[in-house]
């Protein structure tokens, strides 16, 4: 047996009821196994593979808070610490009642390939709660995240772990977690990313995660002589991700005629109005049946349907397993040009294979996505200098990160004889950096 099916088998084995784990596993080795046989002896002496899949650690703890009735309610809250050959743990912090420890490991373990990606000096970690913030006040967040973060500060700090924001986890959170740490640790850190600027926040922050999403889409189109300019574009999800994709994407001259959250999806042929879809989301925090009041000529369904809608790009930004075989089928058969993650492996995969054997150009999260994390590193540095940049300063570097990431996935694909296959690029680019780091610090 080869030395990854080996490490494959096992880590299966070692991992019951992981099956997203698994998944993010098995298509990282499977794209990464031409490096891997190429010095096979020597990797499975190291036992590379193990130590790359096992986590640095992980911390798992009680959340105890009272809700608004006096109740006491019990929480889980996870960090794992995945990867620090690089530089210290980073990734975000996701509420939401699907967490458990397979999807922050699965998503741990995407993290430390996807921030090799942009080139800056950071690790891979991931955490969470199973609390679900919906429905729940203000004061009820506050004592949540205060306790959270009671015990989370025990394990975290500006040079070892630096956690951001994720889905349930935006600047309300954020705000609240950095009060507790500093209050405890008596120290005024950059220790979280995703901050108020009036507290050490960068500008572009809110919008990096789905203006890069856009930036390296545009990147690609132009390197195959297109551009997004006057494409329809299909984007699931009305979050942080999709909601700054969106103005992106219109910025460029793309029309968005879609959206959707967890009941249900928008379709606007008219092409979707970002004003109201703010208005509905950040500020009312209000569900997507409120668009029509906006938009009459509008359509909205229950259910999940985005992917139905002919496009030229399709930009899932919601979940994780949102974009499935049957989607992929009928994106081909609207004539897809490019599909471009903005969420973390939203397209199962047997959908991607699908796509990128009808010559769908396939961009996966953890490349398209990295401008999130890519401006939390921007933030760090410039937590650590005590300066604040100008949002078209941190504009243009988030540019720059986009463009290059595009072009180190393309060329570590074209090295392996893998031309425009980017899940292969994205995973050999990161993948190669990590190991030359862990290999050059000794058995750790
Ligand atoms: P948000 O919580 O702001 O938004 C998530 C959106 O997806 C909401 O509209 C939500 O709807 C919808 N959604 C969540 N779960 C489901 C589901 N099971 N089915 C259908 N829709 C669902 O999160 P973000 O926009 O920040 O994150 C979206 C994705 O992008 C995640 O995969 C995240 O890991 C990834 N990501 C985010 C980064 C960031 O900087 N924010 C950086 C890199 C990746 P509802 O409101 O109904 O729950």
């Amino acid at each position: 047996m080869s030395y990854v099916d080996e490490v494959l088998a096992k880590v299966i084995e070692k991992n019951p009821s992981e099956p997203e784990f698994h998944q993010a596993v098995t298509e990282v080795f499977e794209t990464i196994r031409p490096v891997i046989e190429e010095r096979e002896d020597f990797f499975r002496r190291e036992a590379i593979l193990e130590r790359i899949t096992e986590p640095e650690r992980i911390i798992r703890f009680r959340v105890p808070w009272v809700d608004d009735k006096g109740n006491v309610q019990v929480n889980m809250g996870i960090r794992v610490q995945f990867n620090s050959a690089i530089g210290p743990y980073k990734g975000g912090l996701r509420f939401h009642p699907s967490v458990n420890q397979c999807i922050i490991k699965f998503l741990g373990f995407e993290q430390v390939f996807k921030n090799s990606l942009t080139g800056l000096p950071i690790g891979g970690g991931k955490g969470g709660s199973d609390f679900d913030p919906k429905g729940k006040s203000d004061r009820e967040i506050m004592a949540f995240c205060q306790s959270f973060m009671t015990e989370l500060c025990k394990h975290i700090g500006a040079d070892t772990d630096v956690p951001a924001g994720d889905i349930g986890v935006g600047g309300r959170e954020i705000g609240y977690l950095f009060g507790q740490y500093k209050r405890i640790r008596g120290l005024y850190e950059g220790v979280l990313t995703g901050k108020g600027l009036t507290y050490g926040g960068s500008l572009a922050r809110t919008e990096a995660t789905g203006y890069g999403l856009v930036y390296i889409t545009q990147e690609l189109l132009k390197d195959k002589g297109m551009d997004l300019a006057g494409k329809t574009v299909c984007v699931s999800g009305a979050g942080n991700v999709a909601i700054y994709a969106i103005e992106k994407a219109q910025q460029f001259g793309a029309k968005v005629v879609t959206c959707s959250d967890s009941n249900g999806w928008v379709y606007d042929p008219e092409g979707i109005d970002l004003e109201a879809l703010k208005e509905i989301k950040e500020v009312n925090r209000a569900r997507l049946t409120e668009y029509k009041k906006y938009r009459p000529n509008s359509e909205y369904h229950e259910g999940r349907g985005v992917w139905q809608i002919k496009c030229d790009v399709a930009l899932p930004c919601a979940t994780q397993n949102e974009l499935f075989i049957d989607d992929a089928k009928q994106l081909a058969a609207n004539g897809c040009i490019a599909v471009c993650e903005g969420a973390n492996m939203p397209t199962t995969l047997d959908a991607t294979k699908y796509l990128q054997d009808n010559g769908i150009y396939f961009i996966p999260g953890k490349a398209s996505n990295a401008g999130g994390v890519a401006t939390s590193a921007l933030e760090m540095s410039q937590n650590s200098e005590r300066l604040s940049w100008t949002f078209e300063e941190v504009d243009g570097k988030l540019q720059g990160i986009m463009t290059n990431i595009y072009k180190n996935i393309s060329a570590a694909a074209s090295r392996y004889g893998k031309e425009n296959d980017f899940v292969t690029g994205a995973n050999i680019a990161g993948f190669e950096k990590v190991l030359n780091a862990m290999l050059a610090q000794g058995i750790c």
